[in-house]
């Protein structure tokens, strides 16, 4: 996966931007829209503590969703 560098807040400028994760209980999946089932992977989202936006929602593996031997070219 790339790596995503976010230097400040595009709604206010702010430059503290924080790592968090989405929670419910034990926390919030992302899975694909047809044949989720056990495809499933946590969701993150990057904070800014100036503002409050929420910059980027995100999950750290794909993979789990999208395995790479499936991948179309
Ligand atoms: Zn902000």
């Amino acid at each position: 996966m790339k790596e995503v560098k976010i230097e400040k807040c595009p709604f206010c400028g702010g430059t503290e931007l924080l790592e968090t994760r989405l929670a419910s209980y034990r926390g919030v999946y992302i899975t694909p829209v047809e044949n989720g089932g056990l495809r499933r992977t946590l969701l993150f989202a990057t904070i800014c503590r100036d503002c409050g936006s929420v910059v980027r929602i995100y999950c750290k593996e794909v993979e789990k969703l999208y395995p790479k031997k499936e991948r179309r070219d």
